[in-house]
């Protein structure tokens, strides 16, 4: 962000540019904030009082900040800016799910930067009664996987912690709705942008955004991280995408995931932790994953952990004109592998797609503006 200032003296003028880089106050943890208020001799409980205004009031212009003195607005204001996203288009889905195409708030207008959210709400999945949101955490996505229509847009770059939780906070000012659920579950892949993805489930939960049992998040599995999860102590859900039980079909369509064996005692370390049951996510290919040792397996390897399979039709990316050998399985195949993980008493449930028809279901998010396929 660029200040200009002009100083005439009647004689010449001078033109000072002062650059100021100013910070997305929603990156900032309690102790830089302290920080910032000791700085210009303000007491430390202002620090409690912006932090009620920007996750309480949820204010988006430090004018707003009624317990703030004039002068301390317009530090905050030379300083800090409040939302990190804004709303580029919004589409809506015949099944209720809305697809939000946000644009990064970027000091360079040439720089166009986009993320994709979705909105699921309760009636969708009545069930349970929540108003779910699906978030990012990248711009595009560097695993890589044969299925997923992220992987065509490349890895650009990791989201910051504002920009993770501000996909929660416009979402809900945008469409006047509580939102209850977080699955993380967009574009990117979480674990590979740990510290600003836990800075920001951090940030949701100490502030009463969303309750920790409500917050998902969706792996391909990085054992060390997984383990970090589960020292946190946050105790959120965590959803391994496996896909196959044999890693060298496994690897073969998620080009980065670790070995099977280090993955499954990371996860059964982090249910001990925890006691929170794991979800297996498993798109079901015709030929690839659905066969009789499959099921075998997959008994084998998840028997000791208290888990559920989710097994997840597989959602088209031709808009992404991807080439690969992936076969759907036809709801017959997909209705009768949940039947045999049933006898094995595997608990499977079948994931209703939502959003297919604007490309907002799982593996589509691939910001249709501004395509970019690799
Ligand atoms: N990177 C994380 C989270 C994002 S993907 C992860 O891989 O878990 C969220 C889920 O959607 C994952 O289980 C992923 O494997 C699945 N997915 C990706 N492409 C898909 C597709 N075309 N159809 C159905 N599910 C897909």
């Amino acid at each position: 962000i660029k200040r200009i200032s002009r100083y005439e003296d009647g004689n010449s003028s001078i033109l000072f540019i002062i650059l100021i880089i100013m910070q997305y106050i929603k990156n900032l943890v309690e102790q830089d904030l302290y920080n910032f208020f000791e700085s210009i001799g303000e007491k430390k409980f202002r620090t409690q009082q912006l932090f009620n205004a920007l996750y309480q009031q949820r204010i988006n212009n430090f004018d707003t900040i009624s317990t703030f003195s004039v002068q301390l607005k317009e530090q905050l204001k030379n300083n800090f800016l409040i939302d990190s996203i804004e709303v580029e288009t919004i589409r809506e889905s015949s099944d209720g799910s809305k697809k939000i195409l946000y644009k990064i708030i970027n000091e360079n207008i040439n720089k166009k930067e986009y993320i994709e959210t979705v909105f699921l709400p309760n009636n969708v999945n009545n069930k349970n009664k929540k108003n779910t949101i699906c978030i990012s955490t990248m711009i595009g996505c560097p695993v890589n996987c044969k299925f997923c229509a992220t992987a065509k847009l490349g890895y650009k770059r990791n989201l910051t912690t504002s920009e993770i939780i501000d996909q929660i906070l416009i979402t809900e000012r945008i469409l006047n709705q509580k939102i209850n659920n977080v699955v993380i579950m967009g574009m990117g892949e979480p674990l590979l942008n740990y510290d600003n993805t836990i800075n920001a489930i951090k940030i949701l939960i100490k502030h009463n955004i969303i309750n920790h049992r409500n917050i998902t998040l969706s792996t391909i599995g990085f054992p060390p991280k997984i383990i970090e999860l589960a020292d946190s102590n946050l105790k959120i859900k965590l959803a391994l995408s496996l896909h196959s039980p044999f890693d060298d079909i496994r690897k073969s369509i998620i080009p980065l995931a670790n070995s099977l064996s280090d993955t499954f005692s990371a996860i059964e370390y982090y249910y001990k932790k925890t006691k929170l049951p794991i979800t297996f996510e498993y798109i079901l290919f015709s030929g690839l994953n659905n066969r009789d040792r499959d099921v075998f397996q997959l008994l084998k390897l998840t028997k000791k952990i208290p888990s559920k399979v989710n097994i997840i039709p597989f959602n088209d990316i031709s808009f992404t004109k991807a080439k690969h050998d992936l076969k759907a399985a036809t709801n017959k195949e997909i209705n009768l592998f949940s039947k045999k993980l049933y006898q094995k008493n595997i608990m499977a449930i079948i994931r209703k797609s939502q959003g297919q028809d604007i490309e907002a279901a799982c593996g589509q998010l691939a910001y249709s503006k501004n395509n970019n396929y690799k």
